[in-house]
């Protein structure tokens, strides 16, 4: 009996199989044992580009698009090279550094990994 997953709200390892439910003694809580293992919640977000692929810190990605930067009239071009950016969480989930610009925050949406 030492297959069932560990509870996914408090982690205890006392998990017990009732039917098709999974119940915890330590909580209360019960879920399907059909569930996905609980593990997936702690792993980080993933951040994809443009067309699927998964970005990673430090990976060179590609503009798609011409972004306009928000209170200036500078304009990030499509085609501009974005080397080692930094993934964070938000809505501009890439943090980088364009030459000529400075620091600023992109959406995965509008870059393709290089
Ligand atoms: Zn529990």
């Amino acid at each position: 009996m030492s297959t069932l997953p560990a509870c996914p709200k408090c982690h205890s390892a006392y998990t017990y199989q009732d039917g098709d439910q999974l119940s915890c003694p330590e909580c209360g809580h019960e879920w399907s044992a059909q569930a996905a293992p609980a593990a997936a919640a702690d792993e980080a977000r993933v951040i994809k580009d443009a067309v699927g692929n998964v970005l990673q810190d430090g990976d060179t990605v590609t503009v798609i698009k011409d972004l306009k930067i928000k209170g200036s009239s500078l304009v990030v071009k499509v085609g501009t090279k974005v080397k080692n950016i930094r993934l964070t969480d938000g809505d501009h989930d890439i943090d980088c550094k364009i030459d000529g610009i400075g620091a600023m925050g992109l959406k995965s949406e509008f870059v393709k990994k290089a």
